[in-house]
C-alpha cells in the first residue's frame, strides 16, 4: 500500500516570498482564531466566478458529499469519540451555568481542540490530550446542561452518565495513544483507533494472510487492498469477522449522505469521464467491494481533463498501527490555471527525471506513467482533512494501479498562500537562521522553493523507481509510510539542485536551491522539535523522514564539516558549508532508501527509522521549545471552510456564492447539526 497523504512541510516555517517579497495581503483576513499549540486561518477560494454555473453546482454537491462523512473520522479515531463530541457540544449550546469566567474559557480550549484533532488524540504526536479544568467543573457543566440531549446509555441517569463519560475524558489509562508506534508491544491491542476490536496483531495478521492465500480469483498481478475499508472484529463465538464500511454496513447513515450527493453530482458531470468515475464511486459506496475501488481508481486517474476534481474515500493508511486500514477524507477542487505551468513542466519530463536519477538502474521505471501533476484551488475540505490539511496530494495508493496507469498529484497553491500570508510577520527565521545571507536568501527563494519542493515530491518523487518482482507493499509493515516519505522528501531535494530545473526556468538562479535545503535540514533537526512534548520521542512518519534525512547526512557529513552546528550567545544554530557535498549525500541516501523499498528490506527499514528518525536530543528540544515560546507561532495549523450559498428562482439554482465564515466554534457545531449522522 502506497501512502502519500503529504504535509512534507511544516506549517511552522512557511514565511516566504514570490521573486522577492510575498507582499501581505490586505484584503482578506487570514487568521481566524488561536488556541493552545493551533491556528485557524481561512482559505480564499480564488477565480470562482470563472467556473460556470454548472461547474460551481459541481463544485457544490462535491463539497455536500466531503462533509456528509465528518463523522466517520471521529468515529474511527477512537470508539469513543461520538459519544465524547456529543457530550461536548450540548455542553456548548445548553450549559445554563456561568460563561464569562476562565474555567469555561479553559474547556472551550479543549473543545475546541477536540475538533481540530476529530477527537481527544492529538492529530499530530497520536496522544489523548485532556482538558485544563478539573474533573468536578466538567462534572457540573453536565449536570447544569440539558439533559435530553446527551448521549445516556439505556437505563442510565444523568449522575452515572456525567461519571461515566468524565472517566473517559480524564482517565489517562481509557484509550491513551491512537497508534502506537512500539513494535515491542502488540500494536493492534494498544492501538485506541477504531480499526480492530477484540483482536490482537498477530490474529489480525493471520486473517490478513489467510484472506490474500484463499482469494484465488485476484490477479496476482493487481492485488486488492485487503482491509482497506472495514473493521475488524472478534464476535461473542470468537468468529473473527469484517464489518464493511458501506450502505447497509458500518457507517451507512453517513455512506448513504454521501452517496445522496455524489449522485446529484454525477448528473452535473464536466463530461462523460468524470460521470463515470462519480458513479463507479457509487457503486463502491453501495458494495463496499476492493475490487470496484481498484476499478473506480483506474478511472479517476485517467480523468486528466475535467477542471473540477475530488477525493472522497476510505484512503490513506497512516493511522492504522498495520498500514492497512483507512481513514476516511475528502477534499474538492479545481484546477488553478494560472500556476499550474510549473507542475505541467516537470510532468511533461517526468522521464528524464526518472532516468537521470541516482538510484540503481534495476529500481528505475523504464517507461513512467501519465504523471497528472497539477496546481489546485481548494473549495471544501472533509473528513480526515478537515481542519487540518495536508498541501500535496497524490493518488491512488495501489502500487500496481500507480505503474500501469499513473497517479494524480496535487499541490495546494490557496492553502499554502494562506499558511504563508499568515506566517509572514511570526520572526521564526529571523530567530533561528545562522545569519543575515539566510534569512535574505529566504525572503527571496522561500515561496518558490517551497512551492517546487512540494511538486517534486508530489509529482516525481512518490511516482518514482519501481519493485522489484515479488516484493509487495505489505512488506515494510509499519515502516513503510516513513520509507515512502523518506524517498519522496529525497527525491525532490536532490532534484532541486538540479541545473535542470535552472534550464526549465522552475526557478531563477542556481543558487536558489540553498533556501530550500538550509530550510529542509534547520527544520528537521530544530524547528520540528517544537512540536513535541518534552521526553517525547519522534512518532509521526513525516516528522520522521525529516529526522532521518537530517541525522543521516549529518553524521555521515561530519569528517568534510558538512553541516555544522554552531554556538552563538548561547544559542544553536544551524551553518550548512558545503551544498554541494549535502547534495551527494541526498543522492546516497535516495540509493540506499530507493533499495530499501524495491526490496522490500524489512531489516533495514527498521535500523534507518530506529537508528535515525526516532530519537530526540533533549538539551536541543528543551532550548527550542523556549525560543519558540517567545515568538507568537503556533506549531500547527487548520482552516474553516468557505461556505456555498446557493441562490434559487423557484427550483432553478441562479447562482452559487462563496462566503467566508470566521467562526471556527460557530462552523463546527453547524457542521454537527446538519451532518451529524452517526451515533
Ligand atoms: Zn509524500
Amino acid at each position: 500500500m502506497f501512502v502519500l497523504f503529504c504535509m512534507s512541510l511544516p506549517a511552522c516555517q512557511r514565511r516566504t516570498a514570490v521573486n522577492g517579497e510575498l507582499a501581505e495581503d490586505e484584503s482578506f483576513e487570514f487568521v481566524a482564531d488561536r488556541f493552545a499549540d493551533i491556528e485557524i486561518m481561512r482559505y480564499k477560494v480564488d477565480d470562482w466566478d470563472d467556473l460556470s454555473l454548472q461547474q460551481k453546482e459541481l463544485v457544490y454537491y462535491l463539497s455536500e458529499a466531503a462533509l456528509c462523512g465528518r463523522d466517520i473520522i471521529f468515529a474511527q479515531n477512537c470508539k469513543y469519540n461520538l459519544a465524547v463530541k456529543a457530550t461536548l457540544e450540548n455542553i456548548v449550546t445548553t450549559y445554563s451555568g456561568e460563561r464569562d469566567c476562565p474555567e469555561w474559557l479553559d474547556f472551550m480550549v479543549y473543545v475546541k481542540r477536540f475538533w481540530f484533532s476529530n477527537g481527544f488524540h492529538h492529530h499530530y504526536s497520536n496522544d489523548k490530550f485532556f482538558p485544563d479544568v478539573d474533573k468536578s467543573y466538567f462534572k457540573q457543566l453536565i449536570l447544569n446542561s440539558a439533559e435530553s440531549d446527551f448521549p445516556l446509555a439505556d437505563g442510565e441517569d444523568i449522575s452515572r452518565f456525567a461519571d461515566r463519560m468524565t472517566d473517559i475524558v480524564y482517565n489517562k489509562t481509557i484509550a491513551p495513544v491512537k497508534v502506537c508506534q512500539n513494535t515491542q508491544k502488540d500494536l493492534v491491542l494498544n492501538s485506541a483507533v477504531n480499526f480492530y476490536e477484540n483482536v490482537t496483531q498477530k490474529e489480525v495478521d493471520k486473517f490478513y494472510d489467510q484472506l490474500r492465500k484463499n482469494d484465488t480469483s485476484a490477479n496476482p498481478a493487481e492485488p486488492l487492498s485487503y482491509g482497506l475499508n472495514s473493521r475488524l472484529v472478534k464476535n461473542e463465538k470468537g468468529e473473527i469477522m469484517e464489518q464493511p464500511y458501506k450502505v447497509g454496513g458500518l457507517y451507512s447513515a453517513a455512506i448513504e449522505k454521501i452517496v445522496f450527493w455524489l449522485q446529484k453530482a454525477a448528473a452535473v458531470a464536466e463530461n462523460d469521464a468524470q460521470r463515470t468515475h462519480i458513479e463507479k464511486l457509487i457503486e463502491y459506496y453501495r458494495t463496499g467491494d476492493l475490487k470496484t475501488w481498484d476499478d473506480y481508481n483506474v478511472l479517476w486517474v485517467q480523468d486528466t481533463e475535467s477542471q473540477i476534481d475530488y477525493v472522497n474515500g476510505f484512503i490513506e493508511v497512516y493511522d492504522d498501527p498495520l498500514g492497512q486500514k483507512a481513514t476516511w477524507e475528502a477534499v474538492v477542487n479545481y484546477k488553478d490555471n494560472v500556476n499550474n505551468r510549473r507542475t505541467e513542466v516537470i510532468s511533461k519530463n517526468a522521464q528524464w527525471f526518472e532516468d537521470n536519477s541516482p538510484i540503481d538502474r534495476i529500481f528505475k521505471k523504464k517507461e513512467v506513467k501519465g504523471i497528472e501533476a497539477k496546481v489546485i484551488t481548494v473549495a471544501q475540505l472533509g473528513g480526515a482533512n478537515y481542519p487540518a490539511t495536508p498541501i500535496g496530494i497524490n493518488l491512488p495508493n495501489a502500487n500496481w494501479i500507480r505503474k500501469q496507469y499513473g497517479s494524480k498529484s496535487v499541490t495546494m497553491e490557496n492553502i499554502m498562500y494562506a499558511y504563508a500570508q499568515a506566517k509572514l510577520k511570526n520572526g521564526t527565521i529571523q530567530e533561528f537562521y545562522y545569519s543575515d545571507d539566510e534569512i535574505e536568501a529566504a525572503k527571496k527563494y522561500g515561496y518558490v522553493t517551497d512551492n517546487l519542493q512540494v511538486d517534486l515530491h508530489e509529482c516525481l518523487g512518490h511516482g518514482s523507481g519501481q519493485m522489484l518482482p515479488g516484493v509487495n507493499d505489505d512488506m515494510l509493515k509499519n515502516y513503510h509510510s516513513v520509507i515512502e516519505e523518506t524517498r519522496a522528501d529525497l527525491f525532490s531535494l536532490y532534484y532541486i539542485a538540479d541545473k535542470k530545473i535552472v534550464e526549465l526556468t522552475l526557478l531563477p538562479d542556481t543558487s536558489a536551491y540553498k533556501t530550500c535545503y538550509y530550510k529542509y535540514i534547520v527544520n528537521a533537526m530544530m524547528l520540528q522539535l517544537n512540536r513535541l512534548e518534552k521526553g517525547a520521542q519522534i512518532t509521526e512518519a513525516h516528522m520522521r523522514n525529516r529526522a532521518i534525512i537530517a541525522n543521516w547526512c549529518y553524521e555521515k557529513g561530519l569528517k568534510d564539516n558538512v553541516i555544522e552546528k554552531v554556538e552563538k550567545e548561547g544559542k544553536t544554530y544551524i551553518k550548512i558549508n558545503d551544498y554541494a557535498k549535502l547534495r551527494s549525500l541526498f543522492a546516497q541516501l535516495l540509493i540506499e532508501v530507493q533499495k530499501i523499498k524495491s526490496t522490500g528490506d524489512y531489516a533495514a527499514a527498521k535500523a534507518l527509522v530506529e537508528q535515525y528518525g526516532v530519537k530526540v536530543d533533549e538539551k536541543l528540544h528543551a532550548e527550542v521549545t523556549e525560543r519558540f515560546s517567545s515568538l507568537s507561532v503556533a506549531p500547527y495549523g487548520g482552516f474553516i471552510n468557505p461556505e456555498f450559498v446557493v441562490e434559487k428562482s423557484g427550483d432553478k439554482i441562479t447562482d452559487i456564492k462563496v462566503t467566508y465564515p470566521a467562526d471556527y466554534t460557530q462552523q463546527m457545531l453547524d457542521y454537527s447539526a446538519k451532518y451529524g449522522f452517526l451515533k
